[in-house]
């Protein structure tokens, strides 16, 4: 049996905020607004688990109104989704994702990109896609205002 996910998530960027993105620092001058770390890549990537888990969301799951989750890392919570999936007895098969931020450009951070969230998921990097594009100077993440990531996932029954 195999399942399909999609993840997409967006944070505002603020200054006196760290942008981490795939659980790495991303050297910039403003960072992402959240509860959380506000790890745009890895909530969009453990929706994607969710989503093909169906079982809803990862403000479902993590409530920001819960201070137990109040500026924590990322990888715990995408640790935590794909223990839930491994649980239901499915693993991934490979993620392909897409970050979106106007600057800094993100390309010398994808490769520890990949290797932080192959190493969560517990799976080779040839199995985890990280794209990085900017917004072409309109929208919300062309202006510099957001920044936003957008993952698929396939699993089969393990
Ligand atoms: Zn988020």
């Amino acid at each position: 049996m195999f399942r399909i996910g999609i993840g997409n998530d967006t944070h505002r960027l603020v200054e006196g905020r760290p942008l981490v993105l795939g659980g790495v620092h991303v050297c910039s001058d403003r960072g992402a607004e959240g509860h959380s770390d506000a790890d745009a890549l890895s909530h969009a990537i453990a929706d994607a688990i969710l989503g093909a888990l169906c079982e809803g969301d990862l403000g479902l799951h993590f409530p920001d109104s819960d201070p137990q989750w109040e500026d924590v890392d990322s990888l715990q919570l995408l640790s935590r989704v794909i223990w839930l999936a491994h649980e239901r007895g499915l693993s991934i098969i490979n993620v392909d994702a897409t970050v979106l931020l106007e600057s800094p450009k993100l390309r010398p951070y994808v490769q520890s990109m990949r290797e932080k969230i192959s190493e969560i998921l517990g799976v080779e990097l040839t199995r985890v896609s990280i794209k990085a594009k900017t917004g072409e100077g309109v929208d919300a993440v062309g202006q510099g205002l957001a920044v936003t990531a957008q993952a698929v996932v396939l699993m089969a029954s393990s």
